[in-house]
């Protein structure tokens, strides 16, 4: 195929999916990483188009331009990486700098060895910044939900495979010189894996935009909005999924209720009351285990799935908590006050079946109203 046309379609498709991904981007601005994907994308295509403009083998204004571009265009999509997986993104100052750096030295490399120099430097510039982009990829991989991690292996392969390919040509122009740039086989692979790529890699960025946006919905349903906690949904499910487990372990419940909440409620207002249980359900969650789950299943009130079925461990377990959040001291909503509180744990005997756990929920409970009827801020067992 003549490179000229191969060069065009990459530039349509990196055009049409950058437009694609900032139409998406215009109607979910939250998406992270989108909107910089999109003027990454569309940039890069434009890049291309120049270079055709050009001429392809030409070292003029036009061409060093559009090389300029594209090592911004890389950048660009690079940082869209980071914000996605949570790392933070470049400053646009920084981008900006290091595109002129990068820029720079290909211009000097041009200035000195001509279009091949050009060509090599270019090449090894972006093949280098493709092998750090698939590298935070793999990187965070893991690091992510698991739906996540089979587009994020598809997106490390693409990536690797352009920064191997794109350091291979740079290293093939410098061994056999301008002819080799757009002809031959290096080259016709080259462009034809990146235009193929470029439609795969705004199809796959699509693709995890809508497996976050599906997190999030499930999320909004089994997740307390105010302290992140399982609701009763989150409950519920979190218990079936532990005994669809094979050999799943026996769980032990721990009901956690705050004393004399409405307290605070009453003298420090409701949003310092949303503050304590926020704390508290901190608190909580950080002195669980792998395994372990807390749910906001009433008020001021929690439920704790603890793995394993050893009363002795449930109860040091309760009282654990029952001191950790006994020592917190949340800061009022307004003023310089802060506010401590203690709770009442009632704990179950262990149970190990899903459809055992309201009678192990009862168990809890009436462990907890003993608490609460001689006196409150204790730790009680069903089992005494
Ligand atoms: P006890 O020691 O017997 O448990 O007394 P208590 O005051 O903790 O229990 P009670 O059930 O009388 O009061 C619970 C209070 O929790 C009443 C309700 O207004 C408050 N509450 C329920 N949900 C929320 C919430 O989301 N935010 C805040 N700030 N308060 C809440
Ligand atoms: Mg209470
Ligand atoms: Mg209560």
């Amino acid at each position: 195929m003549d490179p000229a046309t191969v060069i065009l379609m990459l530039a349509i498709h990196l055009i049409a999916s950058g437009g694609l991904m900032a139409i998406v981007w215009v109607r979910m601005p939250g998406a992270p990483g989108l909107g910089r994907w999109a003027v990454a994308s569309g940039l890069f295509g434009v890049a291309y188009l120049a270079r055709l403009l050009a001429g392809l083998q030409g070292v003029d204004a036009l061409g060093l331009a559009s090389d300029g571009a594209m090592m911004l265009a890389v950048l660009l999509f690079g940082d869209g990486v980071r914000e996605f997986v949570g790392r933070a993104p470049l400053r646009p100052l920084w981008v900006g700098v290091l595109a002129v750096l990068l820029f720079g030295a290909e211009v000097a490399a041009a200035g000195f060895g001509g279009a091949q120099a050009r060509h090599v430097a270019l090449n090894a510039m972006i093949g280098l910044l493709y092998a750090q982009i698939a590298w935070i990829l793999a990187a965070e991989r893991l690091r992510q939900t698991a739906p996540l991690h089979a587009p994020l292996a598809l997106l490390v392969g693409i990536v690797g495979g352009l920064s191997a390919l794109t350091l291979l040509r740079g290293a093939h122009i410098a061994h056999d010189g301008m002819q080799v740039a757009f002809h031959g086989p290096v080259a016709q692979a080259y462009y034809l894996y990146a235009s193929v790529t470029a439609v795969m890699t705004a199809l796959t960025l699509v693709w995890m935009m809508l497996l976050r946006l599906n997190g999030q919905l499930a999320d909004l349903a089994t997740r307390d909005a105010l302290t992140g906690v399982f609701n009763r949904n989150g409950l519920a499910q979190a218990l079936k999924q532990h005994f669809d487990q094979r050999q799943a372990a026996p769980l032990t419940l721990l009901l956690v209720d705050i004393d004399h909440f409405k307290r605070i409620n009453d003298t420090l207002g409701h949003a310092t009351g949303d503050a304590v249980l926020q704390a508290v359900a901190r608190e909580l969650t950080g002195q669980l285990r792998v395994g372990d789950f807390v749910a906001r299943i009433g008020g001021e009130e929690f439920l704790i799935g603890c793995v394993g079925a050893d009363p002795a461990l449930a109860l040091a377990l309760a009282d654990r908590l029952h001191r950790g959040i006994g020592r917190l001291q949340v800061p009022a909503a307004v003023g310089s006050e802060r506010v401590g509180c203690t709770v009442s744990i009632g704990v179950s005997a262990g149970f190990d079946r899903f459809d055992g756990w309201e009678p192990a929920a009862s168990q809890a409970d009436e462990a907890l109203y003993r608490v609460k009827a001689s006196g409150r801020d204790a730790v009680q067992s069903h089992l005494r």
